[in-house]
C-alpha cells in the first residue's frame, strides 16, 4: 500500500485549546485570526503559538494561501484545510452496508454500497474492511466510524446488543481495526445522525433540539445544552414505545396504540394489509397508494402523522427544544397529511410549552452514514471522550 505524503496529524498531541481552535474552524471557519481568538478568548500570541504546528502539518491553512506565498502577504483567514484529513463513515442495516468517505466536515467524497449476505461478525468485519478499501486504497483515513441500531455506550469497543443483526457482545472495533489498519469508533445510528445534524445539519444552530427518526423503527436523539444525551449507560430517547393512543392497534411487543404501533414501516403494511384494496407489500406501495389517494391508506398515514406529531410534542414537554428535526427512510409520511401532525401537537403540547420548529428533513440512506462520519469526526478532534 502506498503511504500518504503527509505525516498523520498528531491528534494525541493537541491541547484543550487546540482542539478547540480546531473544532472552531471545522464548524464556522474561515475565520479571520482575530476574530478566531475573540471567539476562544485566546490573545493573538496565543492564537499564533498555537496554530503555528497546525498549520505545518498542514491541517490548517490559509485560506486562498498559494503553498509557497511568500512573507509579508496580508493576514488570510484560517481553515481546515480541505481534503487534509478524511473519515470514513458506515451504516449496518440487516440487509446491507451503505459508506462515505468525507472530509472533516463532512462533506461527501465517495460513497460505497453493498449487500450484506451474513450477519455473522466474521463476514460483516470482512465487509466493512473491503468498504474501506475502496473508498480508501491509499490508506489516508484517519478514522472509522461504524453505526448500528445498537445498544452502544460512549467509547464502547464492543457492540453490547443488536437485535437485528442477531449480535450480542460483538467486538466490532476491534474487527474493523485489524482489517483496515485504523481505529473505528463504534455509535448507535441515530445518535450517529444527531451529531451530523448538530455539527453540520440543520441543528448546527440550536443548543437544544430533538431528532425524530422515522422507519423500520422510531429512533430519537436529543441535544440538550449543546451536547448529545447519551443517558449514564447509553440509552436515551427511548420513545419509540411511548403511548399515543390506548384504543390503538398492536405493536410486535403487545403494547396497544403505541408510537410504533402507528409509525414504523412494518406496522403500517401491516395495518392496511388488513383493509380491503390493499394489493401492495411495502411501505413504499403504501406511501403510493395514499399519494394516489386510497382512502384506507390515506386513514392510516394520517394516524401515522398524528402520532408522530403526539410524540414531537412530548419530547418537546421534556426537554424544551427550539427544533425537531423529523427524518429517516420513512419521513415522505409527512407529506401525506401534515395537518395530522400538527393536530398531534397541538393537542398534546403543554400550554406552557414554548413554540418549535419542526424541520422535516428530505432523506436519503448515505445520511445515516455521514452520521458515522460526523462522529469519527468528533472523536479525533476532542479524543477519547467525544466517542460517542
Ligand atoms: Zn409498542
Amino acid at each position: 500500500m502506498a503511504k500518504q505524503e503527509l505525516p498523520s496529524v498528531a491528534w494525541g498531541r493537541m491541547t484543550p485549546s487546540t482542539r478547540a481552535i480546531v473544532a472552531e474552524l471545522i464548524l464556522h471557519g474561515p475565520l479571520a485570526r482575530a476574530e478566531l481568538a475573540r471567539r476562544l478568548s485566546l490573545s493573538p500570541a496565543s492564537l499564533t503559538k498555537l496554530t503555528r504546528p497546525l498549520v505545518a502539518e498542514g491541517l490548517l491553512s490559509e485560506q486562498g494561501a498559494r503553498p509557497l506565498a511568500e512573507t509579508g502577504r496580508p493576514a488570510l483567514p484560517l481553515e481546515v484545510a480541505p481534503g487534509r484529513v478524511q473519515v470514513i463513515g458506515v451504516k449496518l442495516n440487516p440487509d446491507n452496508l451503505f459508506a462515505v468517505r468525507t472530509d472533516l466536515q463532512a462533506h461527501v467524497l465517495e460513497e460505497y454500497e453493498c449487500k450484506l449476505e451474513r450477519h455473522d461478525p466474521a463476514s460483516v468485519g470482512e465487509a466493512i474492511g473491503v468498504a474501506v478499501t475502496f473508498l480508501d486504497p491509499l490508506r489516508r483515513v484517519e478514522r472509522v466510524g461504524v453505526s448500528l441500531a445498537a445498544s452502544i455506550r460512549p467509547g464502547d469497543q464492543v457492540v453490547r446488543e443488536a437485535p437485528y443483526m442477531g449480535w450480542s457482545q460483538v467486538p466490532l472495533a476491534e474487527a474493523v481495526a485489524q482489517r483496515t489498519g485504523c481505529r473505528a469508533v463504534l455509535v448507535n445510528d441515530v445518535r450517529a445522525l444527531t451529531v451530523a445534524q448538530h455539527w453540520f445539519g440543520a441543528g448546527r444552530q440550536s443548543r437544544c433540539f430533538a431528532v425524530l427518526t422515522v422507519g423500520k423503527g422510531v429512533g430519537c436523539g436529543l441535544v440538550v445544552n449543546n451536547a448529545v444525551v447519551t443517558g449514564y449507560d447509553g440509552h436515551a430517547g427511548l420513545v419509540s414505545h411511548s403511548p399515543v393512543n390506548p384504543g390503538g392497534p398492536l405493536c410486535r411487543q403487545g403494547h396497544r396504540g403505541c408510537a410504533s404501533a402507528y409509525l414504523t414501516s412494518g406496522s403500517i403494511v401491516r395495518t392496511l394489509a388488513a383493509t380491503d384494496g390493499f394489493r401492495g407489500a411495502t411501505f413504499e406501495d403504501a406511501l403510493e397508494e395514499a399519494r394516489e389517494g386510497n382512502r384506507a391508506a390515506v386513514r392510516v398515514f394520517r394516524d401515522a402523522c398524528f402520532a408522530l406529531g403526539v410524540l414531537a410534542a412530548n419530547i418537546a414537554n421534556m426537554i424544551g427544544p427550539d427544533r425537531i428535526v423529523v427524518s429517516g427512510e420513512g419521513v415522505g409520511m409527512y407529506d401525506v397529511a401534515p395537518e395530522a401532525v400538527d393536530e398531534g401537537i397541538s393537542r398534546h403540547l403543554h400550554w406552557n410549552a414554548s413554540p418549535f420548529d419542526l424541520d422535516v428533513e428530505p432523506f436519503a440512506f448515505s445520511e445515516w452514514a455521514r452520521g458515522a462520519a460526523s462522529v469519527a469526526v468528533q472523536s479525533l478532534v476532542y479524543g477519547e471522550q467525544a466517542d460517542s
